[in-house]
């Protein structure tokens, strides 16, 4: 047994966790006993969780560095300490590369990316006040390692993501910190991004995710939010870099994790 296996009583931010993954995070660490503070920009949906969860919702937009600030202020002054902190928020348009506009590819950066970059930037410091654990977990995505068409923006905010998680996971190992760091990998997962995607078909003969989104026949099975949820806590305790959804993403984090390392 770690210290992390006993998750009660210790806090949690999730952002994006109104709905879909981080919703399915948040349920799972209520259910472990922990204090979960659910941040997002979507106010109707973050009322609809706190009723349901139990969760204290902060509505918060991560591309804001100073909305994350404040959902740190607000996340201390509630529970005094926080231990685990989810950079979740993401969405994921597609369309082909020459008809994204500059705009889009800001929006994209600015939620997929700079919220990530504004968690680190606003908890790092509260989660090395710690004597005991912190953790930080950013949500990458499968598109990463296996790139489908229509999604360049999408790829390109969530290849940083990886990067910058992987290079955060070593500098925290390096310096003996109290804190680590995973990125979360996921595969199809029941959401509304999900929905998207499967509604705006990638090829002539077929929904993204049904057809063949690796070029190697595979087609993907879809979890449920909540199964994310279980993955994440079995990862918490052993500071695992990487937490893919999918069984077939396993070899791909794997052999990633070598060539970083030699
Ligand atoms: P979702 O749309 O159900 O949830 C995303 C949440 O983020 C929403 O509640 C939304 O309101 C919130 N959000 C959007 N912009 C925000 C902002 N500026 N500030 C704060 N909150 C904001 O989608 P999801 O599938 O649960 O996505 C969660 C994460 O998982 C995303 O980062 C996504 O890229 C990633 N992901 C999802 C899948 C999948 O199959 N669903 C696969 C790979 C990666």
């Amino acid at each position: 047994m770690t210290q992390r296996d006993d998750l009660a009583g210790a806090t949690a931010v999730v952002t994006g966790g109104a709905s879909g993954i981080g919703r399915g995070i948040a349920s799972t660490l209520v259910e472990r006993g922990m204090n979960v503070v659910v941040a997002d920009i979507d106010r109707d949906a973050l009322d609809r969780v706190e009723g349901e969860l139990g969760v204290l919702g902060v509505t918060t937009d991560v591309t804001d560095a100073d909305s994350v600030a404040a959902l740190a202020e607000a996340t201390m002054a509630e529970f005094g300490a926080v231990h685990l902190v989810c950079n979740n928020a993401g969405v994921g348009p597609m369309a082909p590369m020459n008809q994204l506009t500059l705009e889009d590819w800001r929006w994209m950066l600015e939620v997929n990316l700079w919220g990530v970059i504004h968690g680190v930037d606003a908890f790092l410091p509260l989660l090395e006040r710690n004597t005991d654990w912190g953790h930080i977990i950013n949500t990458s995505s499968m598109s990463v390692l296996a790139p489908p068409p229509r999604l360049g923006a999408y790829v390109a905010s969530k290849a940083a993501v990886m990067g910058l998680t992987e290079v955060l996971a070593a500098e925290l190992e390096a310096a003996g910190s109290v804190v680590s760091a995973s990125v979360l990998i996921p595969g199809p997962v029941r959401t509304n991004i999900a929905a998207s995607l499967r509604h705006r078909p990638a090829t002539s003969n077929g929904a993204l995710f049904d057809v063949d989104i690796s070029g190697n026949g595979k087609n993907f099975r879809f979890l449920d939010p909540e199964q994310v949820g279980e993955l994440v806590v079995e990862a918490i305790g052993d500071r695992r870099l990487y937490i893919p959804t999918h069984g077939e993403w396993r070899t791909q984090a794997a052999e990633r994790h070598r060539r970083i390392q030699s």
